[in-house]
């Protein structure tokens, strides 16, 4: 197959797995990205998946494109580095509640300040699955899963009301058991210009019997499209959109509602303000430029050691 010949999602599954618990939300969280990355007409070199610790960081090991699995809390600073270096590629970071939003919340807040044109994808499951289940930021205080000896001290965090805050222009909420829902919310993040995150609701059925599929299945409704604009069409409307999809995202009980909250694609994204700044980055961004120091490949150690040698 050519280097960046349409894919199918065939081309996108690998022979080797370590596979998760059954019925893990990771499965359905596994399949929407793998369809919306067949449905966007490009080919298997043209993306990059950066994962963080947890069992949804396997996921860049579970699609067959470019991808790193990274250290705990880091794939967004990876992620932004790859795509500054080549804004051609298209980005995406997959990554739990516990990676993103506690030790990884500093960059989570940045890549939303920057309007960096990544995807964020949150498994959030409210746990710390890969360690057993502790709470993770997610999980409401006075919570106590199965694998907690007492009710969850802090209070949680909403991730759609932070992303708002942190200036993310593109968020939406998932689903992990609407598969088919959730894969045209991953498609609309892909294709959105700017920063996008979409919380994914991903029942964890080994460590958290509270929010359980049947939970989310009582509970769960899509916003009606002909009631619900959330799409930022002038600069007069940011400020309307911005409070109501901020009052909608606190709502959370017997209603959940999933779908896109806001979009707004006027803010400039990080390569754009990076391309006013220096003329060449969007004819040479780093990825196109040769690699060399003072007339010699960089790409070659001991060239470059020798060079900055001091005798
Ligand atoms: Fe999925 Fe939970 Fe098992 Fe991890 S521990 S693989 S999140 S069910």
């Amino acid at each position: 197959m050519a280097q960046h010949e349409k894919i199918t999602i065939a081309d996108l599954r690998v022979d080797e797995w370590n596979d998760w618990c059954p019925g893990c939300g990771d499965y359905g969280i596994l399949s929407a990205v793998q369809m919306a990355m067949a449905e966007t007409g490009k080919g298997i070199n043209d993306y990059a998946i950066f994962s963080g610790i947890g069992c949804s960081g396997k996921t860049s090991d579970y699609i067959n494109t470019f991808g790193v699995h990274n250290l705990h809390g880091r794939p967004i600073p990876h992620a932004t580095g790859a795509k500054l270096a080549n804004p051609n590629l298209e980005v995406i970071v997959i990554g739990g509640d516990g990676d993103l939003l506690s030790i990884g919340a500093g960059h989570f807040v940045s890549a939303g300040r920057r309007n960096v044109d990544i995807t964020v994808i949150i498994n959030d499951n409210g746990v710390y699955g890969l360690t057993k289940g502790q709470a993770s930021p997610t999980l409401p205080r006075g919570t106590r899963t199965k694998a907690l000896p007492l009710p969850n001290i802090n209070d949680s965090l909403n991730p759609l009301a932070l992303s708002l805050a942190s200036g993310y222009t593109f968020v939406a909420r998932g689903y992990a058991y609407d598969i088919k829902h959730l894969k045209g919310l991953i498609l609309s993040a892909i294709k959105h210009k700017g920063s996008a995150i979409v919380d994914i609701l991903q029942p964890c059925p080994t460590y958290n019997d509270i929010n359980t599929k049947e939970y989310y299945d009582e509970r769960v409704y899509k916003m009606d499209e002909n009631e619900w604009d959330p799409v930022v069409k002038d600069p007069s409307e940011e400020r309307e959109k911005f409070l109501k999809a901020m009052e909608k995202s606190v709502e959370w009980g017997d209603k959940i509602p999933i779908g896109i909250f806001y979009q707004n694609e006027l803010v400039p994204t990080y390569e754009e303000r990076l391309a006013s700044r220096i003329k060449t980055y969007i004819t040479a961004p780093p990825a196109k430029q040769e690699i060399s120091y003072n007339g010699a490949s960089s790409a070659e150690i001991k060239q470059l050691l020798q060079s900055r040698r001091v005798v």
